[in-house]
């Protein structure tokens, strides 16, 4: 089992100056190894063939650094003896003419080149030495993951500016004693010690991330002897529950209940709180320390946001995931929800008309604030880690649906109620949408629940249900004290612990115009 526990560094000044300084230098070789990897594809693009101007090696497709395996220089995995045999040579281009290619040999990924060029830049550059060498490969895959990402569809790799640079991570060398842990080329650093890594476990990497309020330490730990969480089969499902995401409340579930939403960076104490020091960073002059002061109180405050929401998120997930044994949720395309709206050209004039954009800001900023898709992997984490069952459903018309007669209409709803036009039912909009997704889920699985949901039920009595009748005939049998005699007795004891039975006491109380002696 893999497992990430994150904690708070206290580095020494000295420490935090040298992460610093290590953040710089590896957001230069990021940046570098990126132009580098663009160029070579722009050159290669252009030209076919071409002489690679930093090598002057030959680049072809085959050398390309963008293509998964491409390479230039040295194409083909080396074994050590022949490295040695290079020795100062393997800083030379290779002819790839020359090169005995067996097929047996692995061809190099472009991060596995530009590991293999580190060397060179901690000779070129020695300041680079002081940084451990495992930090300086793990920012180059670093990089391999983004280009896996862009391969995959996602976004092309960003330069990074200092702003969206503040990690670096460690594959081996970590030691943790107590509330100490060792990072080498860093020396003994203390960290809150908020939980101890579980018995069997072992570090497996180690992520020094830098924020707005201190410096963080992020852990994955492994035992391999643990098994996974399994999911619960779903022969032994006997409970399920809906859930049904949104803003005005965060979780509306199939069984009736919601969970209100905080809208932690959208409600007006911290709109106004964030509006303020905004507008006040903003006035600060650029480039000067009092707009560096003003930035990080602005940073805290967003980190504060994101803590808050991250807490009350893990209690929504164990509250949802404690009401049955199936949480189901449905699989929304968030991205697709916060797309801008398609422009609207009026044809007569050629301007464009207003086509809703600016008032689907807010929308987006609070679709955002709620943050759904965390919700739901946060849900399937404690599902997972109870011993339950988590699931996703199809999204579309799940508030449209009327769950008796399933028809299928806009009409239905009307904002936060539910009225089906053809058999009339009536309900919640959002909690009937939950019962709509339960049943989706049900109905793909074919599942027959045994136990019905634990739904809360009114326990006061109803006034027209005839009187039990231990209680009537208690009344007749046994001589209970009437009304007025307990009046009675209260009356006496009242008297007895009041202060006027005291002697000296007044027995009347005074009223503000009365004498004492005519009393
Ligand atoms: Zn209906």
């Amino acid at each position: 089992m893999l497992l990430g526990y994150v904690y708070k560094l206290r580095p020494s000044d000295e420490q935090a100056v040298k992460i610093d300084n290590w953040l710089d230098m590896l957001r230069s070789s990021y940046n570098w190894c990126l132009n580098d990897r663009i160029e070579q594809y722009n050159q290669q693009y252009v030209c076919g063939d071409y002489c690679d101007l930093r090598t002057k090696s030959e680049a072809c497709a085959l050398t390309c650094f963008v293509s998964k395996n491409g390479a230039s220089g040295e194409p083909w995995k080396l074994d050590n003896s022949e490295l040695e045999i290079q020795g100062e040579c393997c800083l030379l281009p290779y002819n790839l003419n020359n090169l005995p290619y067996s097929g047996k040999t692995p061809r190099r990924s472009a991060g596995g080149i530009q590991i293999t060029q580190l060397p060179i830049l901690k000779i070129s550059r020695p300041w680079y030495k002081d940084l451990d060498s495992t930090v300086l490969q793990q920012n180059i895959k670093r990089l391999d993951t983004a280009y896996k990402n862009f391969f995959e569809g996602k976004g092309f790799p960003n330069f990074k500016n200092r702003s969206n640079f503040r990690s670096f991570t460690y594959a081996s060398g970590i030691r943790v004693d107590k509330n100490k842990i060792y990072l080498p080329k860093l020396g003994w650093m203390r960290f809150y010690n908020s939980r101890p890594i579980p018995d069997g476990f072992k570090i497996k990497s180690v992520t020094v991330r830098k924020k707005a309020d201190g410096h963080y330490v992020s852990i994955r730990i492994e035992d391999n002897s643990v098994p996974d969480y399994i999911p619960l089969p779903i022969e032994r499902i006997n409970t399920a529950v809906g859930c049904d995401v949104g803003i005005k409340k965060l979780v509306s579930l199939s069984d009736g209940s919601q969970i209100k939403n905080p809208r932690f960076s959208r409600n007006k104490k911290m709109r106004r709180r964030l509006k303020i020091r905004q507008r006040s960073l903003a006035r600060k002059k650029k480039r000067s320390k009092n707009r560096k002061k003003a930035s990080n109180v602005v940073g805290r405050l967003h980190q504060k946001i994101s803590n808050q929401r991250t807490a009350y998120q893990w209690k929504v997930a164990h509250k949802v995931t404690s009401k049955a044994d199936l949480v189901v949720f449905e699989d929304l395309k968030v991205s697709n929800m916060k797309k801008r709206c398609k422009p609207k050209l009026d044809e007569a004039t050629g301007k464009y008309l207003n086509n809703g954009q600016s008032r689907k800001v807010g929308l987006n900023r609070s679709i955002s604030d709620a943050a759904w898709y965390e919700l739901r992997l946060k849900t399937e984490y404690v599902a997972g880690k109870l011993g339950k069952r988590f699931e996703v459903v199809p999204p579309h018309h799940t508030s449209l649906e009327c769950p008796e007669c399933h028809h299928v209409d806009s009409p239905n709803r009307d904002e936060e109620k539910f009225l089906c036009s053809v058999c009339g039912y009536a309900a919640d909009a959002d909690n009937n949408a939950a019962r709509n997704i339960k049943q989706r889920c049900l109905d793909k699985f074919n599942i027959k629940l045994t136990l019905k949901p634990h739904i809360k039920k009114d326990k006061s009595v109803r006034r027209d249900l005839p009187e039990p009748e231990q209680l009537t005939l208690g009344l007749i049998l046994l001589e209970t004290p009437t009304c007025q005699s307990t009046q009675g007795k209260r009356r006496y004891v009242s008297a007895r612990n009041s202060k006027r039975s005291q002697p000296g006491n007044l027995s009347k109380q005074l009223s503000l115009f009365e004498d004492i002696k005519d009393a």
